[in-house]
């Protein structure tokens, strides 16, 4: 038997009527034959209202019972979206994730997968069950407490379902239809892509494309599972969606596939460092251990022992940024003259695999910028990424040069 995971976001079942739209697919899917895992998140906007109620209540909450509230929404969806099944005469079930069961790490509120054991669901498969529901973004910790796998977590539900059941593809269905070469909020001339391999999805994802909770792409990249977006507002097709697949699977790499920004970044620079072997560590180390995200790392040439150090970081972490520095300072670990903090830069990459072999995309990129004037501050390269910061006002229209200068309103 094939087994099938389809999962369902929040704006897919906001309310009853979006439920019974959603168990409609489920129908078509389960009349072409497959068993289908059914994955649902809470209602829109159920998660935000159920952790702001954590905060009121308790702003230095206990982990386990933020779980124990925020899970809840899906088990509201789970079970209508089982009954709205039955309804429809299509033998269906919830399971929350205790009774699979998921089990996870005891890391509360951003817990790990450890294993879904299969036989639960699959048994009642054999006994004519067509359509198993669970509830997403939840499991089990060693403990016995409820977990949850952190915002946006019932994508990576989905893709260790589809794992660990061997499923032919795991349907993503979002209100987007497909992965865009850029936001088209920023450029009209975005262009939804057919296909896109792991590894950009995931320079996408993590860049602040908000299609897929990255950990759910890393997951699929590592099991090779088939993953397809689409929107579950438009006419079922067979060619809906962006289909997330092997590099192998698409015919022509692009140089350049997308380009994605990151809104909230701020620009740190360290003057007056003093340069000796061991300096980078005793910076990074306390940034780390202070939970700042460090992302792009600028080291300036020396001069007469003496260097500036530059990196970005979330907005949100500039303070605790500027604190881990001035304690490494009063302790003796480094030494500096000043902590320059400019928030009012973005992030703007271009993404693609062919990268690999084609040369000149950086040098396009640059000059793109420069065209419209647009200074860089900062660049870091990976192979299949280039990213810069620039001036966050900037941000828009670097976007559209960028997505002009290659050309990505145009298909392959
Ligand atoms: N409901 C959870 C959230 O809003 C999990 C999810 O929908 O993916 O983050
Ligand atoms: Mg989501």
């Amino acid at each position: 038997m094939s087994v099938l995971v389809m999962k369902f976001g929040g704006t897919s079942v906001a309310n009853l009527d979006r439920i019974r739209r959603a168990a409609k697919r489920v129908g078509l899917e389960v009349a072409k034959g497959h068993d289908v895992i059914v994955i649902v998140s809470a209602m829109a906007g159920k998660t935000n209202e159920l952790v702001g109620w954590v905060n009121e209540t308790s702003p230095l909450f206990d982990a386990r019972e933020y779980d124990a509230v925020v899970s809840s929404g899906e088990n509201v969806t789970a079970g209508l979206m089982a009954l709205t099944l039955q309804e429809m005469d299509i033998p269906a079930r919830s399971w929350q994730g205790w009774q699979v069961p998921l089990k996870t790490n005891g890391a509360h509120s951003a817990a790990r997968i450890v294993e879904i054991p299969t036989e639960n669901i699959t048994a009642k498969f054999a006994e004519g069950m067509k359509v198993a529901v669970v509830a997403g973004f939840q499991g089990i910790s060693p403990e016995g407490r409820i977990t949850t796998l952190g915002r946006g977590g019932s994508d990576t539900t989905a893709v260790a379902f589809a794992a660990a059941f061997d499923a032919v593809r795991c349907d993503i269905y979002t209100d987007v239809d497909g992965v865009y070469t850029t936001d088209p909020r920023i450029s009209d001339k975005a262009r939804k892509l057919d296909r896109i391999a792991f590894e950009e999805m995931l320079e996408l994802a993590s860049l602040g494309a908000k299609v897929l909770q990255t950990r759910s792409v890393e997951l699929a990249m590592r099991y090779k599972v088939k993953l397809r977006v689409l929107s579950s507002f438009e006419e079922p097709s067979d060619e809906a969606g962006t289909l997330v697949c092997d590099e192998e699977e698409i015919m022509e790499l692009n140089a350049v596939s997308g380009v994605a920004y990151s809104r909230d970044e701020a620009k740190m620079t360290l003057t007056g460092v003093e340069d000796r072997p061991g300096i980078a560590a005793a910076i990074f180390g306390p940034l780390a251990d202070a939970g700042v995200n460090v992302d792009m790392i600028v080291q300036n040439i020396s001069d007469e022992g003496f260097t500036d150090m530059t990196f970005s970081c979330p907005t949100d972490q500039v303070l605790r940024a500027e604190k881990a520095m001035q304690d490494a300072q009063a302790k003796g670990d480094i030494s500096y003259e000043a902590l320059v903090a400019d928030k009012n830069v973005a992030k703007v990459s271009v993404v693609g695999i062919g990268m690999r072999s084609h040369a000149g995309v950086a040098a396009k990129m640059f000059k793109a910028l420069k065209d419209e004037n647009i200074n860089i501050k900062v660049i870091t390269t990976s192979e299949i990424k280039i990213s810069v910061l620039i001036d966050r006002k900037y941000m828009e229209l670097a976007v559209q040069a960028l997505h002009d200068a290659f050309e990505l309103e145009k298909g392959a």
